[in-house]
Formats: structure tokens, C-alpha cells, sequence
């Protein structure tokens, strides 16, 4: 007899003693049997289409590498059916999967397309959104505060029984939803006086999916406090072309005059000398200038000990027990115990327990113009090696990881298995054509330039059916073409509506709430009458936006997005890679920005019938088009010469495009 019995349609485990007390389940009272663990099915129970080639190629690699414990990373473009071909394929295997990804709307895709594979095999899969307790607390008196703040109210709420919703949960709750996104959660929380945020913590143990945001999975410190644990799970990073930068993101930390300042507050607080912090306060004054400037970390930590006047372990140790006083003050007080004295400890402990020669310090002002010194993790392998270590298998996949060999190699895993699947949308439908003609370069950046740019595209946007987006590599740039096109009569203005090419003319928002406004009115004017979006690559629109069908039928990218090669971290991060491997510095710099414009250019396909043309106003684009993701280019690239180019040196070409296959 088996140690555990499985529920064939819902997966929940029972102990033979719990098996032979009640042979129905407790969740969906299918009858189980001690054979019912071993039929787990094949993909094919599950994927609830018919499978194009590239899918069951991609289903048969996921089998081939990932179920055996290994790595394997994937480019296949959007509407694809990633989500879903994975899933169908890794669910048979009965082991956990951990889905990691980033947005709230990537979750409730994951969830979607779950219970349709629930729905197709009449099986009851569960699942559950590990979500921050920001997005799940349910009692007034937490969940409007910032979530550092939320963490200890809760954790002061909790200690005196004053929330009323209960976390301790040691049984599962029977007869929940088999799929808890935040609504399901929320709602049974409510319904049974239990806190959703602990519910999905107690869920995960078992549920069969855990789809959790990239800090859950990244960040030690944020698994150990929630439980999740990936050993012996499959684990799949969706969208995994951020991986690289979440997890060095994960891995640093910036010491900010405002931390410093509210942690001499507290000090104050209990009657405690705050000398220590006033002088990290001088050192911070005294080392930002305009012009930002690296430090190696050794020297780093000798200024910190200069300025100081002791060691930097005296310090932590000078102060760590004092955080609790802190704590305990600011709540007799009736505030949030939260310690700002606490995050500053932490800094200096990363500081201290840190590989340094992958990191770097770099003096430098934030966005207000105050003070900072960050300190920056450079090799994103810190972060994902040890969680491959510790899963059994593991899925990275992405419309756009091209160039797929270089981003294997700085993410630390050259060895795992690469793959660009084709696509299934019809290739005939999908179109780039590049303009050599111009380029964006620094040195030609010019008015005439921008001009040129501006009156083809005036141009090619009139072939453009419906919503276009234009992506600028900076919106200082975007900000002068507009300004010049406007001069030039290229954008026009009719009864105080301005267009461009025919087309109502958008320029995308600052902040969220003005970006969302203008998004929303401009999705409307491009399935109305035509409309165009002028957006920058990085924003708030190349990524997490999606533009399906008629909202974009057309993507202009101006200029090639590399970043700014005078920025000291981008430098400071080119020279780790080369000193890693000869070479590996401007590899990684091309990639990083041509990453950048494979995903602005994904924003137009979104499901497997959706279709978008592309035009590519820069010659560099061409000379390093094997960059571009291969599912973009459809049946090919056009390349076209600029007309004035044409006319100068080619005149006796009557045809001004190459068709290239
Ligand atoms: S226990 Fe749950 S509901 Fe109560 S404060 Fe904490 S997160 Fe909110």
C-alpha cells in the first residue's frame, strides 16, 4: 500500500489512516482508490487545443528537460500558449509547481488558463495566488498602510488578538474553490472569519499550482517567511526576461538620506544618542556631488569606517538590540513599529556579508536630487543559481529573450537547454521593414535627422490600419522630434485635435493614473478612426501593456534603446561581465538593448490571430538583425533605403527594398 493516497481530480494527499476513515475526498468527494495516485494522464488529457507543431515542440522539450530536473529556456512569442502547454505537460508529473511572475493581470492569466485545463479534463487541479499581504489583508487598520508598515501592524495586531480574522490555520479548510485567486481568497476569508494572506500561505502547502510574484521566489529572506520552499518543486519563471535585472534589484540596496534621518528621529525616540547616524548623515552630504561616482566596495566600507569612527560590525552590534525599543515605543505611541534604524542595519549587513568583488558602490543623487549610496549587485547569477539549485526542474520562458545564448550566459546558466520555438501565428501576416536610411546614433542625431524619421513615418503611417505606437529611445528625444514634426507641419492640428499621418496623436502619461487616462482614450480613437501613441521603450507601455487586435496594427521604433553608456552603473556593469569573460561586457550591453525593442515590438501580438507590421527606423537594426526575436520578422525583412539616400547615390535602383528570407 502506498504511504499517501491521491485524489485523481483534485490531487489532495490523504494518510492511509485519513484514507481508510473516509474513502471520499474532502474537497470534491470523488471516490478514491489506492491506485488513483498512479493514472496521472498525459498532456494530451489536458491541453484543450489542438496543438500546433511548434507546441508539441515545445511540450515534448519541457517533458524532455525539465521534468527530468533540468533547465531549460524558452522564446516562443505571445499567444503562443506557453502558460497552458507547460502546465498540461508538468501537471502529470504530480509534483508542485511554483509559476512566477510579475503582474497581478500575468496571475489571473495563470489561474484562467488553469481552470480552463480543468474545465477540458474534468479534473480539479488547485491552485493558489501567493500574494503580498498588501493585495490580500482584509481588516481596515492594516491594509491601507505602505506595506512595510502593514507587515508590523499585522504582526502587532496579530500578538494582541485585536485582528478578528484567524491565522492560524493547521487544517486546510475544506471545500474551498480548487483555484484561490484574490477574489476566491478574499471572499472566503470574509465568509469564514479567516485572514486570506495566511490562507494562501497555509494553501500553498498543497495546492498543486503556487503562482507567486519574483520576490517570493527571489528574495531568501521573503521564502523563509512565507514557507516556500522550492525543493522538489518544478518551478517556471514566467516573463523571464527580467530575471537578470529582478534578482540584482533583489540583491542591493541604497542607503537614502531619508532612511538616515527618520532612524536619528527614532533614536531620539528612546533617548538614544544618534551620533553614529549623524555622522553616516555627514559622510552621505559629504560624498554626493552631481556627477555620481563608483566605489569599489573595499573602499566603500573603509569610507563607512572612516566616517564612523569604528568598525562596521561595532556599529551593526552597537545597535541591533535597540530596534526592538524602538519598535515597542513607536506602538505606545499608537504607530506602526516599523524601524527605519532596522533597514539601515540591513544595508551594512549586506555590505559586509557580500561577495564584493561582484558588486559596486556608486555615490550618486536620487530622482529628488537627495543623497544616496547604492549598493549594486552586478552578476544576476547570485540570484538565480541557488534557486535552480533547489527546484527539480526548471521552465524560463519568454516572448523576447533574444539574443537566447548571451542571456543564458549572464543569468549563469550556459549549460542549460535554449530554444526558439517558430511561431504560430501566420507568418505572411506579420512584416518588418527596416530603414537604413537613417539612424539615431549619437552623432547623427540631428534636426534633419529627426525630420527625415518624422516624414517617413508621416508616411508609412498612413499604410497602417487602425492604432500605431511609436517607441522613442528616451523622452527627451521623443520630446524634441515631437517639437520639430509639430514645426514642420508633420503633426497637424484640425478644430484642436493635433494628428500625425491621418491619425489622432497620443504622447503617453508621466505617472500611472495620466498614462492610464491617455491610453484608454487613445485605445478607443484607434479602433474608432485611427489613432497613434508616442511612447518610450522601458515605460509604462512597452511592458505590462497590452495593445491586442486593431489597437496597434503598426510599431515604429526610432532609434536603438541602448542605455545610456554615461551612466556609471551601466559602465560599471559592462566592465564586471568583461572581466568575467572577455567580451561578455558589450554582448551584454547590445542584448540589453535590443531586449528592449523585441519587447516593445510584442505589444502588438497578443493572441495566436492577431497580426502587426513593423517598421524599424534605424540601420542598425539591420546590420544586427539576427537580434531581433525571429517570430517579429514574419516572412522576412524588408530592408528599404530612405528616399534622399536613394536619390544621391542609387539613382539607377528603381526598387528600393530587398526582400531578405
Ligand atoms: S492577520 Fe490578515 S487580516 Fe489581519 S491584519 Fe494581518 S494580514 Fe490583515
Amino acid at each position: 500500500m502506498p504511504a499517501s493516497i491521491v485524489c485523481p481530480k483534485c490531487d489532495r494527499k490523504y494518510t492511509i489512516e485519513e484514507y481508510e476513515k473516509d474513502k471520499f475526498c474532502k474537497e470534491c468527494d470523488t471516490l478514491l482508490s489506492v491506485e488513483a495516485g498512479e493514472n496521472k494522464g498525459t498532456w494530451r488529457d489536458l491541453f484543450p487545443y489542438e496543438p500546433y507543431q511548434p507546441q508539441i515542440e515545445f511540450i515534448e522539450d519541457v517533458i524532455n528537460t525539465v521534468t527530468k530536473g533540468g533547465v531549460l529556456i524558452a522564446e516562443a512569442c505571445n499567444g503562443f500558449g506557453k502558460t497552458i502547454g507547460s502546465l498540461s505537460c508538468l501537471l502529470p508529473t504530480g509534483k508542485q509547481i511554483v509559476y512566477a511572475t510579475r503582474t497581478h493581470e500575468q496571475v489571473r492569466q495563470v489561474l484562467l488558463e488553469l481552470e480552463t485545463i480543468n474545465k477540458k479534463s474534468g479534473k480539479k487541479y488547485t491552485a493558489v495566488n501567493l500574494a503580498s499581504r498588501g493585495f490580500l489583508c482584509i481588516n481596515q487598520d492594516c491594509r491601507e498602510l505602505p506595506s512595510n508598515e502593514a507587515t508590523e501592524m499585522c504582526h502587532v495586531l496579530r500578538k494582541s488578538g485585536e485582528c478578528p480574522y484567524t491565522h492560524e490555520i493547521d487544517q486546510a479548510p475544506s471545500r474551498l474553490p480548487a483555484i484561490l485567486g484574490r477574489k476566491e481568497l478574499v471572499d472566503e476569508g470574509k465568509k469564514r472569519k479567516i485572514c486570506p494572506y495566511f490562507l494562501a500561505r497555509r494553501m500553498a502547502k498543497e495546492a498543486k499550482v503556487i503562482v507567486a510574484p519574483y520576490p517570493y521566489i527571489f528574495n531568501p529572506r521573503i521564502r523563509m517567511m512565507t514557507g516556500l520552499d522550492l525543493e522538489k518543486k518544478i518551478l517556471i519563471l514566467d516573463e523571464g526576461h527580467n530575471i537578470d535585472q529582478v534578482g540584482q534589484d533583489i540583491l542591493s540596496d541604497t542607503l537614502t538620506e531619508r532612511n538616515l534621518s527618520a532612524a536619528i528621529e527614532e533614536m531620539k525616540l528612546i533617548g538614544k544618542s544618534p551620533r553614529y547616524l549623524n555622522r553616516l548623515g555627514e559622510h552621505l552630504l559629504r560624498t554626493t556631488s552631481d556627477k555620481p561616482k563608483l566605489v569599489q566596495p573595499r573602499k566603500l566600507e573603509e569610507d563607512f569606517e572612516k566616517a564612523l569612527k569604528v568598525g562596521i560590525d561595532t556599529f551593526i552590534e552597537g545597535h541591533a538590540q535597540l530596534v526592538e525599543s524602538i519598535r515597542a515605543k513607536k506602538l505606545q505611541g499608537g504607530n506602526p513599529p516599523i524601524s527605519y534604524l532596522n533597514g539601515v542595519l540591513e544595508y551594512f549587513e549586506l555590505i559586509q556579508t557580500s561577495q564584493k568583488n561582484k558588486y559596486v558602490g556608486l555615490y550618486t543623487k536620487n530622482y529628488f536630487g537627495a543623497p544616496v549610496i547604492e549598493y549594486r549587485c552586478l552578476d544576476p547569477s547570485l540570484a538565480v543559481e541557488p534557486i535552480v539549485q533547489l527546484a527539480d526542474g526548471v521552465l524560463i520562458m519568454s516572448g523576447t529573450l533574444s539574443p537566447i545564448a548571451t542571456f543564458a550566459e549572464i543569468i549563469g546558466q550556459q549549460n542549460a537547454q535554449q530554444k526558439v520555438y517558430d511561431p504560430i501565428q501566420k507568418s505572411d501576416k506579420i512584416k518588418m521593414t527596416i530603414d537604413t536610411g537613417v539612424s539615431t546614433a549619437y552623432k547623427e542625431r540631428t534636426d534633419q535627422m529627426s525630420s527625415k524619421i518624422g516624414r517617413a513615418l508621416e508616411a508609412d503611417l498612413k499604410n497602417v490600419k487602425s492604432g500605431a505606437l511609436i517607441f522613442f529611445t528616451q523622452r527627451a528625444y521623443m520630446g524634441r522630434c515631437i517639437e520639430r514634426w509639430t514645426k514642420q507641419g508633420i503633426i497637424k492640428t484640425r478644430n484642436g485635435l493635433t494628428y500625425l499621418g491621418g491619425k489622432r496623436f497620443f504622447r503617453e502619461g508621466r505617472d500611472a493614473r495620466q498614462n492610464r487616462d491617455i491610453v484608454s482614450t487613445y485605445k478607443m480613437a484607434a479602433v474608432s478612426g485611427g489613432a497613434v501613441l508616442c511612447c518610450v521603450f522601458r515605460g509604462r507601455n512597452s511592458e505590462g501593456s497590452n495593445f491586442p487586435g486593431d489597437q496597434a496594427r503598426g510599431i515604429f521604433l526610432v532609434g536603438v534603446p541602448y542605455a545610456n553608456y554615461g551612466d556609471p552603473l551601466v559602465k560599471a556593469q559592462i566592465q564586471y561581465f568583461d572581466r568575467e569573460k572577455r567580451g561578455l561586457g558589450n554582448k551584454w550591453y547590445t542584448m540589453d538593448a535590443f531586449r528592449a525593442a523585441n519587447q516593445s515590438l510584442g505589444r502588438g501580438i497578443r493572441s495566436k490571430d492577431d497580426w502587426c507590421h513593423y517598421y524599424l527606423f534605424d540601420r542598425r537594426y539591420y546590420q544586427q538583425r539576427n537580434l531581433l526575436s525571429k517570430w517579429a520578422m514574419g516572412d522576412g525583412v524588408k530592408r528599404r533605403a530612405s528616399r534622399e539616400r536613394k536619390q544621391a547615390s542609387f539613382k539607377k535602383f528603381s526598387d528600393d527594398t530587398i526582400i531578405e528570407l
